[in-house]
């Protein structure tokens, strides 16, 4: 049969196993422990999953080095980004945090090279040196100068957040040469993006946003190759930042819908956008899908649409910013994003506040998380907040 195609793996991938198990649902597992078929077999599942593989006949054992229910969701993650395995986390900074461990284990250097904007608190992991690395920050067209011999990783986002620049992964994978990329594929989603087909070594999730889609999961995943799975499981272990299987049951759920939903919010954030570069009221727009939005020619060729965030600047610059956020009614002023219901908020005030102020995006940035509101409603609240000033 051919390989099926992204939105049929959306809606199969991960029940591979339901059939023989005898159900049609994918079963939620809440065990924390599980009985040790024998004591040598248990054994040697054990001596599996501390080498960061699955278990053997032996068993789980525990539920911190293999969960049914969390694998499923990894085993369908892993098909969409079409990686040989992920691991998931309890949010997508223990899948960042893990990730970099994992990288600066493997090759021993604590050097890490990373492109702005990134999202907010992967900046401030980053810059913090909390986990005993140092950072270059560098313009994405000099990422090869900025490699070092002892750089263990480079970490990359695209589209950037909050202003949506498109970074070429390709020519960072190639600029970056034996050391690993790190691509940060949570604006994008596997539906209009695959970094690793792109040559990037990982890719992560903060699947708390589209990948969950529903506002009610905190979760992160990251993806790669059976070595780079084998290194990251056995860190998640030693750190413990699992996911909880219902966390993992209501992604898994919500995956079959991921395509849909991703489309109809990316035609929704089409129309706000083209709408905002139109308003007096308004003075730039940032999308990647606008006239400029895209000067590398990045869209068709890296990325399958523009995305379903927008961001804006008022006339009026910040002073106008707190007005606009306390105005709207049907988007909520909120951080987070990627959900059915649309949210707004001004990136320096909230997910990038935590950065020094020259590092943070400008002030008069509103960031839009676009839903699967009617259009029209979205706009009409808009209009309306943008004119209550
Ligand atoms: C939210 C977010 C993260 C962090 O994920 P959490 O699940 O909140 O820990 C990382 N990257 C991007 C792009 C995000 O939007």
């Amino acid at each position: 049969m051919n390989p099926l195609r992204p939105d049929t793996q959306a809606v199969h991938a991960g029940r591979e196993d339901l059939t023989a198990l005898g159900v049609h649902a994918p079963p939620l597992d809440l065990s924390s422990t599980y009985p040790l078929a024998s004591f040598d077999a248990g054994g040697e599942s054990l001596d599996s999953l501390l080498a960061g593989g699955g278990p053997t006949a032996g068993g789980n054992v525990y539920s911190r080095a293999w969960n049914p229910t969390v694998a499923r969701f990894e085993r369908a993650l892993a098909t969409l980004e079409h990686a040989d395995g992920a691991v998931a986390f309890a949010s997508g900074m223990a899948a960042t945090t893990a990730s970099l461990m994992a990288a600066v284990m493997r090759s021993g250097g604590r050097h890490i090279v990373a492109v702005r904007p990134l999202y907010g608190g992967t900046d401030a992991l980053l810059d913090s040196g909390a986990l005993g690395t140092t950072v270059t920050w560098c313009e994405a067209k000099s990422v090869g100068d900025a490699v070092q011999a002892d750089t263990a990783l480079v970490v990359i986002e695209s589209p950037g957040n909050p202003t949506l620049e498109l970074v070429d992964i390709g020519a960072v994978v190639e600029a970056a040469g034996e050391v690993p990329v790190l691509v940060d594929n949570t604006f994008a989603t596997p539906v209009l993006q695959n970094p690793l087909d792109l040559g990037a070594a990982l890719v992560v999730h903060s699947a708390t946003k589209y990948l969950g889609g529903h506002g009610d999961v905190l979760a992160g995943v990251v993806a790669g190759s059976t070595q780079w799975v084998e290194a990251i499981r056995p860190v998640r272990a030693l750190t413990g930042g699992v996911l909880h299987p219902f966390a993992a049951y209501l992604l898994h759920r919500g995956l079959p819908t991921l395509p849909v939903r991703v489309r109809a919010a990316q035609a929704g954030a089409s129309e706000v956008a083209a709408w905002l570069a139109g308003h007096e009221l308004v003075a730039q727009v940032h999308y990647p899908g606008l006239p400029g939005g895209d000067p590398e020619g990045l869209l068709g060729r890296q990325m399958r649409g523009p995305g379903a965030m927008v961001a804006f600047r008022a006339t009026g610059g910040a002073a106008a910013v707190p007005a606009i956020a306390e105005s709207v009614r049907l988007f909520t002023h909120a951080v987070s994003l990627g959900g059915v219901d649309s949210l707004l908020e001004a990136p320096a005030a909230f997910t990038h506040r935590m950065l020094q102020v020259a590092d943070q995006p400008d002030a008069d940035v509103v960031r839009l998380s676009i839903g699967l509101e009617d259009p029209e409603d979205l706009i009409a609240d808009l209009d309306q907040a943008l004119r209550s000033r």
